[in-house]
């Protein structure tokens, strides 16, 4: 006998995350009733992973559980919000209990790991699909908005970039990088979103975004939002040993500067919080380097390691995407 959607969602999503006192009611009603702290934004964001288009049909299901909330808590981390409360829709070609309890043990593990609950959701029959919405708190005020950068503050990155790309290359294209392959493929498939660097940031920084896309198209949108330019240096780049070794001999600086899935945390930061903010993100358990500093005007000029412009045309960087 197949199993009925409610048995599924008993089995699988009825206790997943943490128990919190915030939330009155979760999973089993028409509604969750949650309360937010007083003096405290709710943060929401919401991300769709559709297969065929961001997964393939044979990933791994634990690894797609954590891959889903990893990006949510990368969006709020972004925003300098601690991570709360959880909802998921769900659409299944047919009620696989192996493959849905693997998926619910990578969803909470990572999700008991922040603190986080899921409260809720809907469960379909369709094209796999899976959309998870995810809330957080930050203090009145205090989010790290796309276009809080001004001309002067300093841009920094946490961890190291291109990682998830040659991870990618490593999966689909055969790139051999040696003792690095498990590292950078672990990278692309389980992201850690840099949830504690962005709430010991927020108020500190004068804005972030996650690096999901790649460094020059999400510096690019804070950038534009902001109304400012920005200057990075090549030379500057946070770079793993796999990366800088997969870069010193092809010479192609596409893997850290454009391409995507890293989720690191790209942050503009006044100069006299620098080593502040230094300070703090080491506590939180990552490092941040500067990479480079905001200007008067618009779009990102790349200054290799003599400082000289790398490519300055109006279409900016498009041709570094891969
Ligand atoms: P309704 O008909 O009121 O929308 P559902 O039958 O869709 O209710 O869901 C029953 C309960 O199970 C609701 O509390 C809903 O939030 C929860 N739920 C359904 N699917 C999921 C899921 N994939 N994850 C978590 N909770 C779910
Ligand atoms: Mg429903």
């Amino acid at each position: 006998m197949p199993l009925s959607e409610f048995e599924l969602i008993d089995r699988c999503f009825s206790d997943l995350g943490a128990t919190r006192k915030d939330v009155t009611l979760g999973v089993g009603d028409d509604c969750a009733l949650l309360r937010v702290p007083p003096g405290q934004e709710l943060a929401v964001t919401v991300d769709t992973l559709v297969e065929g288009v961001h997964f393939l049909p044979d990933v791994d299901p634990e690894s797609l559980g954590h891959k889903v909330l990893a990006v949510n808590l990368s969006d709020l981390a972004a925003m300098g919000a601690t991570p709360a409360w959880i909802t998921l829709a769900l659409t299944l070609p047919a009620p696989d209990l192996e493959w849905t309890r693997a998926f619910a043990r990578g969803l909470g593990s990572l999700a008991e790991r922040h603190l986080v609950r899921l409260v809720g959701g809907d469960t379909t029959r369709g094209p796999r699909s899976i959309t998870l919405q995810a809330h957080g708190f930050v203090p009145e005020g205090m989010a790290l908005r796309r276009d809080g950068a001004r001309p002067g503050d300093l841009v920094f990155v946490t961890g190291t970039l291109g990682d998830a790309g040659l991870g990618l290359r490593c999966l689909t294209r055969g790139y051999d990088a040696g003792a690095d392959r498990d590292y950078l493929v672990g990278r692309l498939e389980r992201p850690e979103p840099r949830v504690d660097a962005g709430r010991v940031l927020a108020g500190v920084a004068s804005g972030a975004i996650d690096i999901s896309d790649g460094l020059l198209s999400d510096l690019g949108h804070v950038v534009k939002a902001s109304g400012v330019g920005a200057e990075i240096h090549l030379d500057r780049l946070p770079l793993s040993g796999g990366v800088q070794h997969c870069v010193d001999e092809t010479g192609d600086w596409n893997l850290p500067l454009a391409s995507g899935d890293d989720y690191e945390l790209c942050l503009v930061i006044p100069p006299e919080r620098a080593e502040q903010a230094r300070a703090l993100a080491r506590s939180s358990g990552v490092g941040i380097s500067g990479i480079g500093r905001i200007v008067p005007g618009s779009g990102i000029v790349v200054l290799d390691a003599r400082g000289e412009p790398l490519a300055t045309d109006d279409r900016g960087f498009d041709h570094f995407r891969e």
